[in-house]
């Protein structure tokens, strides 16, 4: 596969900062609105925004099932922020009924770093792509509280408030980061997912 076809969720969210950096990456870019659209793809990114809002929208328009289905028969799934919470098993602080694609076995909280870091920035050593440490940009940003067997932690808060906090994992070909990679200049997340598409990583 030389340029995989990878589609951004579109619903709700940052989908043109994904497109840009999944383009520079060598991906051809469609944006998802529809469940028709979502059998040309190699991958597919579920960006940062609001994960009650995408998840409500999903269901509304009907496109929340052949989410499930088009990752269960094995479309490789990237979610940041919002799109971490879409992907869990588990949403802990969500609304009620919240609705996920479930296909990453992990629990996690909404807005977890709470109101006083709400907001912040911090370097992430993340082993499976190298040094230098990765700028991680966490925005209201969730954790991962618990995991399953199958997933393996890429990287986690080392900061004292938040001890061993999860907020990068990866099962099987599917990814989910707690942070922002399309806010910063440096493409090795999205380079990971795009890798992972093709079946080199
Ligand atoms: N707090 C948001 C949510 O729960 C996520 C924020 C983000 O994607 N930047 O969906």
């Amino acid at each position: 596969m030389t340029a995989p076809t990878i589609g951004v969720l579109a619903l709700q969210g940052d989908v043109r900062e994904h497109a840009a950096v999944l383009n520079e990456c060598g991906a051809t870019v469609r944006a998802i609105r529809k469940a028709e659209e979502l059998t040309a793809l190699d991958g597919l990114v579920i960006p940062g925004g609001e994960s009650t809002t995408i998840s409500k929208l999903a269901s509304d328009l009907g496109l929340l099932e052949p989410l499930v289905q088009a990752v269960s028969n094995g479309l490789p799934v990237y979610g940041s922020c919002a799109g971490m919470v879409l992907v869990a098993r588990e949403v802990l602080d969500g609304v009620p009924g919240q609705a996920t694609i479930g296909c990453i076995d992990i629990s996690v909280r909404r807005n977890a770093f709470g109101r006083q870091v709400a907001s912040f920035e911090q370097d992430l050593d993340i082993a499976c792509i190298g040094q230098p440490m990765f700028h991680g940009i966490f925005i209201r940003a969730p954790w991962v509280e618990s995991i399953g067997d199958k997933v393996q932690v890429l990287a986690s808060i080392p900061d004292n408030s938040a001890v061993g906090r999860i907020v990068a994992v990866r099962q099987d070909r599917n990814l989910a980061t707690a942070f922002h990679p399309e806010l910063t200049d440096d493409r090795r997340i999205h380079s990971l997912f795009v890798d992972i598409v093709k079946g080199q990583a």
